[in-house]
């Protein structure tokens, strides 16, 4: 058997091969030695491919000799066999990963380079909610917050012009959490929430959006577990990059793109 593992800051992601067809899986990076016991019993005699952050830590705690790889070779790798299955599947574009923090890169067909990022990610989402908030499960935050309205907390261009014409869409985010003024009042838990998702979806579509054209793209495909069962923050992308002028790509699976690098270069 063959094993790819992608070992990030918050989850540790893995990809396997079960009758010809690829199988994924995910745990906490914080619960590493029930991980560790669990690819112990499951594959007693495998091959693995580790890549992540936590690779090193990962392997220590395997105690077998494993092939290791680089993150970003890995992500692109499994990010265009992933892209296969989708339709008209895009020849270069930006990858934008949405992990603990969001790292953006070029992919052309002669290669591909890791372009910047930026600190605000999937880390950014569950920090801020707790602290706004209380709420810290994953799960609740991203259950909760499409109930969220964000024009009590965000200030949008529309609020600025106040009925007059602006001179850019009245849509656009002028100030993330620009609108609270003095004691804010009547603002429920999730609409925190939902701007604490509008900032961390605005920010990284921008950092998207600007690489593209600096590159000449208009297809940004978006990956990373922030984007799991979080309806609310695919949802800001997609129409953020489509109101900027690009092309948004939401790649099922694309959180397990490492693992799958990992799997398929063994
Ligand atoms: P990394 O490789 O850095 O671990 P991921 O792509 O796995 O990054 O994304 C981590 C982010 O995914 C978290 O910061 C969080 O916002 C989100 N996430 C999705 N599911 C979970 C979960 N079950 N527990 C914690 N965070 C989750």
């Amino acid at each position: 058997t063959k094993v790819g593992i992608d070992a990030g800051g918050t989850l540790i992601k893995i990809a396997y091969l079960k009758n010809d067809k690829v199988e994924l899986v995910k745990f906490p990076s914080s619960q590493m030695s029930f991980t560790v016991s669990w690819l112990h019993e499951k594959f007693p005699a495998a091959r693995f491919c580790v890549t992540g952050g936590k690779s090193d830590v990962l392997q220590r705690h395997l105690q077998l000799s494993v092939l290791k790889m680089a993150e970003f070779e890995a992500t692109c790798k499994g990010v265009l066999f992933l892209l296969q299955e989708t339709e008209d599947m895009p020849q270069e574009f930006v990858l934008t990963n949405v992990g603990t923090g969001t790292s953006v890169h070029i992919v052309r067909p002669d290669g591909h380079f890791r372009i910047g990022g930026t600190g605000v990610g999937g880390g950014t989402l569950l920090g801020l909610s707790r602290l706004l908030t209380e709420v810290s499960d994953y799960d609740d935050i991203v259950r909760l917050a499409p109930q969220g309205v964000r024009d009590r907390v965000d200030l949008k261009v529309s609020h600025i012009y106040e009925g007059s014409e602006p001179p850019i869409s009245g849509d656009l985010t002028a100030s993330n959490f620009g609108n609270i003024t003095g004691i804010s009042s009547g603002i429920e838990t999730p609409d925190y929430l939902a701007s604490v998702i509008g900032l961390v979806g605005e920010t990284v579509t921008t950092v998207s959006v600007h690489a593209a054209m600096q590159h000449g793209l208009s297809a940004i495909v978006y990956i990373g577990s922030s984007f799991i069962g979080n309806e609310a923050l695919a949802k800001v992308v997609a129409d953020y990059t489509i109101l900027r002028g690009a092309h948004p790509l939401l790649l099922k699976n694309g959180e397990y793109s490492g693992a799958i690098g990992a799997l398929l270069s063994i």
